[in-house]
């Protein structure tokens, strides 16, 4: 495909926090931005030029939005298949379809990034409690046992410790197909986040360091404190995996950093398809956010540069009330306030985030 020009339409599917960034970014770019979600009141039909409101299995809605766009993306990867299949009759979609049958599936995710050589945590094919007996006694405990799909922060999941009846965890899955993944004694989670574009060129940001409470992200730090050789293999796997993948646009892989050997050792968990919540620090802390990054190389344009602001970049969400803090956030000298144009706050949702470059 030729580079898109200012003036095109890029459609993305969903209409959440990560669209409503993406297409705020593709404004900039001068590009129109056509948002397709099922939910009225999501936070990105507030800020792009054209809307579409159906179920993502509505195939006539999908084949009209296709229509009446140059290319499509997405802010998540639980597209169903059926979807992508409908609007790739019409327009390109990218990052390609292929890249979400891989990371629907938990299972297949981990086989994929073994079969490139890069180390996962053990893991074994749940699918009743007599399979998950022998995963057990094969992985042992802790263990943590996932739905292989449709789990996210921390959802569709749970650990397996001493005592743990087998029967009551699969119930807690809700007996869904599973994978039960060894425990990794982690000493920091990291997670590259980085750009390949449609000639396969690759750029990636600095490794940043992620802290999760309650399961939730909570803070995001760039650059990661880790040595400059387990930074540098991170991307490496990242690219292998973006490489493989014939993929375009941002993506985001988390890894696990052990140091129980003489040096760090990595350790692939999970990977996002798109752009991803530890990379909004580059919002204000980079040349180019990863929403401009993902909407350059998806257009066909140009990547940008991933050069960091400042020394340090440390971006906090506001998860629930903490948003209430908006004035206060406000007042201080150099932090950035992101807010989600959420209409409703609950504990455990993500309302927006701040970020604070350290010069
Ligand atoms: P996930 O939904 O797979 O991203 O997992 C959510 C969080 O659970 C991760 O960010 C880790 O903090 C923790 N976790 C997941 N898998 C493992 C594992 N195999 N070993 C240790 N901790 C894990």
């Amino acid at each position: 495909m030729t580079m898109l020009k200012p003036g095109a339409t890029v459609g993305i599917l969903g209409g959440g926090q990560l669209a409503r960034m993406l297409a705020l970014a593709g404004a900039r770019l001068g590009l129109k931005i056509h948002i397709y979600s099922p939910v009225a009141n999501d936070p990105a039909f507030e800020v792009c030029a054209a809307r579409t409101c159906a179920d993502f299995l509505d195939e006539a809605a999908l084949a009209a939005f296709a229509e009446s766009v140059d290319v499509v993306t997405y802010e998540f990867e639980n597209v169903p298949a059926r979807t992508a299949e409908v609007l790739e009759a019409h327009r390109p979609v990218r990052p390609n379809p292929k890249v979400l049958a891989l990371t629907q599936d938990r299972l297949v995710e981990k086989q994929f990034v073994k079969s490139l050589g890069i180390a996962t945590a053990p893991f074994a094919d749940v699918t009743s409690v007599e399979t998950l007996a022998e995963a057990v006694a094969q992985l042992g405990r802790p263990s943590i046992l996932k739905t292989r799909r449709f789990g996210y922060d921390g959802k569709g999941q749970t650990k397996i410790v001493e005592g743990v009846e087998l029967a009551d965890a699969f119930k807690a899955v809700g007996e869904a197909p599973s994978i039960l993944e060894g425990f990794v004694r982690f000493a920091k989670e990291v997670s590259v986040v980085a750009a390949r574009g449609i000639d396969g060129e690759f750029r990636a940001y600095d490794l940043c360091e992620n802290v999760h409470e309650n399961h939730i992200l909570a803070t995001t730090t760039a650059p990661a404190a880790v040595s400059a050789a387990t930074a540098r293999a991170a991307i490496d796997k990242a690219r292998a995996i973006a490489e493989a993948a014939e993929y375009v646009g941002v993506i985001a892989v988390e890894l696990f950093v052990v140091a129980d050997a003489p040096g760090e050792r990595l350790v692939v968990n999970e990977i996002a398809p798109r752009v991803h919540n530890s990379g909004h620090w580059t919002l204000d802390g980079a040349v180019t956010s990863q929403f401009e990054q993902h909407m350059r190389a998806v257009a066909g344009m140009p990547l940008g540069a991933t050069r960091r602001h400042g020394r340090q970049v440390v971006m906090r969400n506001l998860i629930g009330a903490d948003a209430d803090n908006w004035a206060k956030i406000l007042r201080e000298d150099g932090a950035c306030l992101h807010l989600y144009g959420k209409t409703e706050s609950r504990p455990g949702r993500k309302m927006g985030h701040v970020t604070r470059v350290v010069s």
